[in-house]
């Protein structure tokens, strides 16, 4: 049995993972819940789950839920998230907070040896250097939960990577893939919450919908995979069937499929290396009957080139733009800037960065903070 923190429990990703978990009671239980205030739900995950430590980011929250659960152990802050993934008894965590949030949490839980299942992939987009050396250094795996990572883990299993060519990273293309570049002046926020394919949280939807969720996850793959930034390609495949490609010095192609559903990656992340019976239905590929592919529009989605630029740039400046990117689309979501403007205002942002390589984690948290003040007020 093992045993499950779970970091960002009442979100898309979370609620996802206790799906998992309800359907797999004799292999995985929950020991520790972390969300960020939405008691009334995490309230009701603690009565079905019954885990040994809740924690709360709002610490007034945190009082409110403590209140309403006398018997349960509550803490708050990054403290308690930390608290939560790090407990002797947990096996695994599952890093499923939305944006750099989830930093300090995921790296004390490398240092504590439990097994990374990781969604939260601005973790490796603003640190990947040193979190990956860490899990090197503590001998933790980091099992990617990203469909698109765990298609290119299962993709890779048993290859080395010397013969691999590229690593093809499948693309929705978001529900803007096919608008002219007129229309993307007028787009609104109710436009850009509906994606085609996937029901996610707010700020991963928006992300795909300027294309900068796929930016993110080129970093992510390229720290995940230990793979150089130009063995790194885009795909767009409406149908989001394929989930990613590898392809191979010998122009063999690997490639994973699957419904469009977390529950298989979630699954997958947290029972490795088991296969396990799916709540899912079998995937019809008759019924799907054909798959497209286009190539991505990098002049149209100007987040897509700024991730890719910052890849192959490396140093601080992904972590600059991811942390200014979350307050760009906090920005949309509020309303106060268009969707193009986030684009436009990064770029802005991006070019009067002063990049450093190689930085430690301190320096990290510096820039990260740097670009949320320079960010909220361009
Ligand atoms: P959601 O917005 O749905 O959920 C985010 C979760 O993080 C919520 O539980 C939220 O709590 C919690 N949270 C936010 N801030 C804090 C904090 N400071 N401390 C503790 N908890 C916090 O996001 P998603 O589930 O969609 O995405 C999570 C991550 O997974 C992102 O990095 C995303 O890119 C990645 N991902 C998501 C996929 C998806 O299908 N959704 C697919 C692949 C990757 P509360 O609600 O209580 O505020």
């Amino acid at each position: 049995m093992r045993k499950v923190a779970i970091l960002g429990s009442t979100g898309s990703i979370g609620t996802s993972g206790l799906k998992v978990i309800r359907h797999l009671p004799e292999e995985l239980s929950v020991h520790s819940l972390v969300a960020g205030g939405n008691i009334d739900l995490l309230e009701e995950q603690v009565r079905e789950f019954q885990p040994k430590v809740v924690s709360v980011f709002d610490p007034l929250k945190a009082k409110e839920l403590q209140k309403r659960l006398p018997g349960v152990r509550v803490v708050s802050g990054v403290e308690g998230s930390i608290e939560a993934a790090t407990e002797a008894d947990v096996d695994i965590v599952l890093c499923g907070i939305v944006g750099n949030a989830g930093l300090l949490p995921t790296i004390e839980a490398i240092k504590a040896r439990k097994k990374i299942a990781l969604a939260n992939k601005e973790v490796l987009v603003s640190a990947g250097h040193l979190v990956m050396a860490l899990a090197k250094e503590y001998e933790v795996p980091i099992l990617p939960v990203d469909s698109e990572h765990s298609a290119l883990f299962q993709c890779l299993k048993g290859e080395e990577v010397s013969s691999v060519r590229r690593l093809i990273l499948t693309a929705s293309g978001g529900p803007f893939r096919e608008k002219t570049a007129e229309d993307l002046a007028k787009i609104e926020l109710q436009d850009a919450l509906k994606h085609p394919t996937w029901a996610m949280g707010a700020k991963v939807t928006i992300d795909c919908s300027t294309l900068m969720n796929k930016g993110l996850e080129m970093l992510e793959a390229r720290w995940l995979f230990d793979i150089p930034a130009e063995q790194i390609d885009v795909l767009v495949h409406p149908q989001s069937i394929i989930h990613s490609l590898v392809e191979y010095q010998d122009h063999s192609i690997l490639a994973q499929l699957g419904e469009p559903s977390m529950i298989t990656p979630i699954q997958y992340a947290l029972t490795y290396p088991k296969r396990l019976p799916s709540p899912l239905k079998s995937l019809d590929l008759a019924a799907i009957s054909r798959l497209d592919f286009y190539e991505p529009a990098y002049d149209k989605f100007k987040c897509l080139a700024l991730a890719r630029e910052s890849m192959k740039e490396e140093g601080t400046l992904p972590c600059y733009m991811n942390a200014a990117n979350e307050i760009l689309v906090e920005r949309f979501l509020n309303k106060k800037i268009s969707w193009l403007d986030i684009g436009n205002k990064l770029e802005t942002l991006m070019l009067k960065h002063q990049n450093v390589q190689n930085p430690d984690l301190e320096t990290i948290l510096a820039v990260d903070a740097q670009a949320r003040i320079e960010a909220k007020t361009i």
